[in-house]
């Protein structure tokens, strides 16, 4: 059962409008009533915080009816939520900069700071400040545009996990600016969740990644190898391109009768691959490749390097 909380001792900040004079006739605002009334949890304890509502005492004004209050008494926190944003900001600087695990966390908030919080909470707030953090992410990623254009992005993918049964907070950030590029709560994690919620938006911006850390959980890894599939630097495009048709051809002969029968003794694949560096090639580069490709037979012996 949940206790109720002991509200005699909570000490009470009063916030007034910004405004002070009527926008309309001048005339100065008066005190009309108690406009909001909230519990809020800052780092200190908790307070009652009392938004106070003003109005034009002027009777001829057309905007006496309006109520004035105070802007910074809700952004205090965040919507519906009753922990300052002060504590959101600061529990996701311990997780996300500190690299504190959760119950630590916990363990300050409730132990040094007297809060009363439940570790689910603190996962909750990671929640939000992340979502919060995210709100930015288009002007940061945008910031550095040229950055990522030029070097490619490094990227790291944690999960976050509390007891089982409630959801795990997957993230990938950026490495080299600590940008966080996804976040998705997941209840269960299979390498196509990972692939398509986390993965795919990543690679969709359209950046080479040049490195991936994460744990080397199953599904993480497998999820990964397929999105971002990569080459180890010392094997020749020649010898890549061969392993992969051998083993394409090999998996479709084997799956269909049809292409079996028309191909059997001879190579599924024709000869030619197109391999480019990854950045320096688009679409409209591979389409025509591919449109032009047999046109005319390329034999080794005709194999010319021309300026
Ligand atoms: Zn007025």
């Amino acid at each position: 059962m949940r206790r109720a909380k002991d509200n005699r001792h909570v000490p009470k900040c009063y916030y007034r409008p910004e405004q002070t004079t009527c926008p309309r006739c001048g005339q100065v605002l008066k005190r009309c009533y108690v406009a909001g009334r909230k519990y809020v949890v800052f780092l200190t304890g908790r307070s009652l915080v009392v938004n106070l509502g003003y109005r034009c005492p002027n009777a001829r004004c057309i905007w006496r009816s309006r109520v004035y209050t105070s802007q910074a008494a809700r952004r205090l926190t965040v919507r519906g939520r009753s922990f300052a944003l002060e504590v959101i900001v600061q529990v996701g600087y311990w997780r996300f900069w500190k690299r504190w695990t959760v119950g630590q966390i916990h363990e300050v908030l409730t132990q040094d700071r007297h809060l009363l919080i439940s570790e689910r909470a603190v996962l909750y707030l990671l929640g939000v400040f992340l979502v919060l953090l995210r709100c930015t992410y288009h002007l940061r990623l945008e910031e550095h545009t040229s950055y990522f254009r030029r070097h490619g992005l490094f990227v790291a993918l944690d999960a976050l996990k509390p007891e089982k049964g409630n959801h795990a907070l997957y993230v990938v950030r950026e490495l080299t600016f600590g940008l966080i590029l996804q976040v998705v709560p997941l209840l269960s994690a299979t390498h196509k969740t990972i692939e398509q919620r986390l993965l795919q938006p990543v690679k969709a911006l359209g950046y080479r990644i040049r490195g991936v850390v994460s744990d080397d959980e199953k599904a993480l890894v497998i999820a990964i190898a397929k999105v971002f599939a990569s080459v180890p630097p010392h094997l020749a495009p020649s010898r890549v391109m061969q392993a992969i048709k051998g083993k394409t051809s090999h998996h479709l002969l084997m799956d269909r009768r049809k292409l079996r029968e028309e191909f059997w003794g001879r190579h599924l694949w024709a000869r030619g691959y197109f391999v480019c560096s990854s950045g320096n090639v688009t679409d409209e580069m591979i389409e025509e490749y591919i449109r032009n490709q047999g046109a005319e037979p390329q034999d080794d012996e005709a194999f010319k390097v021309t300026e």
